[in-house]
């Protein structure tokens, strides 16, 4: 068998190698290492694969958000609310640009903020709601956008975990996640389900105004060159990862198919085990799982880790602290006890492996080792 990985990008760069590697001296060869032609290719054919107005390509995912929060002239006090269960970076910008981030709990099932729960947490001083798609499904977009409309408030989709997540609307009409909010942060950390060879960023927009000025603050607020308008950052998709981009983002739909297999081995093995919770996935989206999350009960859940790595089976904790329970973000605003769903899963969730190359003798592996320590 195969050593099992969290994430298996050399199978998978095995697979497209030739293709890669031609992309890449392609560049090499052009010297347009920076805003080259291979940057708009990628961009146009993600506009189109995403149905969406606008891509503007930048250097990381935390980026894409910092940058949309920018563009949208968000300013210092002003109160953005975002989910508590979620990667640093999407409070980390808020902090750095010195707004109010004001966390909600989320959903016990999808692990997404509760949109209940956002109604409850709006102040005059709301400004933006930051919904993150996490681990591959979407928020309850519909409800999200209906809130934000009636309170006159920016919703920024934190997408970097979901690309090619499609979100149905009570209407019937699908829109793919990212790009039914005001503007989206996108990430091709080399990990994400389309991934670069280093690291790379977008934002997402239908707006042609904010798309303008998204394009603005990416280029140090520069609008005629040399002439300033605004401060803004510096922040580029290279012209090699975004090569690499554009040949990736044409295996997207076979990835997320492979993705998907995957998922289901996982779901079948732990079907209605009274010990091992499966994500439910909301009916108003897809899953194109970025990772299988399980959610432990009456098990110690760390011991379950460990006996995974005796196996040589890798399993990580998503996100084992929540927002207001780290260092960084003590707020007195915020105790233990404040966001229990989140607390309760960031004791007892882990995620095993999920990626595009598992073969059925690593998941039959995989599943046998976790149902062997749960039936002990
Ligand atoms: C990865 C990720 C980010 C940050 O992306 P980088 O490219 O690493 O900066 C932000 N939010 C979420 C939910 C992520 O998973």
């Amino acid at each position: 068998m195969n050593e099992i990985r969290m994430v298996d990008l050399k199978g998978q760069y095995d697979k497209i190698k030739s293709e890669i590697d031609s992309a890449i001296h392609q560049v090499i060869d052009s010297t347009a290492f920076i805003n080259g032609p291979a940057v708009q290719d990628f961009q146009k054919a993600l506009e189109e694969y995403l149905g969406v107005k606008h891509v503007i390509p930048c250097a990381n995912g935390t980026a894409a958000l910092q940058v949309a929060m920018m563009g949208l002239h968000m300013q210092p006090g002003d109160e953005v609310i975002t989910t508590s269960f979620t990667f640093i970076a999407t409070a980390e910008v808020i902090a750095l640009l010195g707004l109010t981030p004001v966390l909600v709990d989320v959903d016990p099932d999808t692990f997404n903020i509760d949109p209940e729960a956002i109604r409850k947490a709006i102040t005059p001083k709301t400004k933006a709601i930051v919904p993150v798609h996490l681990f591959g499904q979407a928020a309850d977009m519909e409800a999200i956008m209906q809130i934000a409309q009636e309170h006159n408030l920016y919703v920024i989709e934190d997408t970097c975990q979901a690309i090619g997540a499609k979100f149905t609307f009570s209407d019937g009409t699908t829109r793919q996640a990212g790009t039914i909010g005001h503007a989206s942060g996108m990430s091709f950390f080399p990990s994400k389900n389309l991934g670069c060879y280093g690291d790379g960023g977008a934002i997402f927009t239908n707006d042609d105004t904010l798309a303008q000025q998204l394009r603005v603050v990416v280029n140090h607020g520069m609008v005629v060159r040399y002439y300033h308008d605004y401060v803004g950052v510096n922040s580029r998709l290279d012209s090699i990862q975004a090569a690499v981009l554009k040949v990736k983002l044409g295996y997207l739909d076979q990835y997320i198919k492979a993705r998907r297999k995957a998922a289901a081995f996982y779901d079948k093995a732990f079907a209605n085990h009274p010990k091992l919770k499966t994500r439910v996935t909301a009916p108003f989206t897809t899953h194109v799982y970025h990772q299988y999350t399980l959610v432990t009960k009456d098990m110690d859940r760390d011991a379950l880790q460990k006996f995974l790595a005796s196996k040589n089976i890798p399993a990580m904790i998503y996100y084992p602290v929540p927002m207001h329970m780290q260092k960084a973000y003590q707020d007195p605003r915020y105790k233990e006890g404040d966001f229990p769903v989140t607390e309760h899963l960031s004791k007892h969730v882990i995620s095993l492996p999920m990626h595009t190359e598992l073969d059925e003798e690593q998941l039959k592996y995989i599943t046998d080792a976790v149902l062997e320590f749960a039936n002990r």
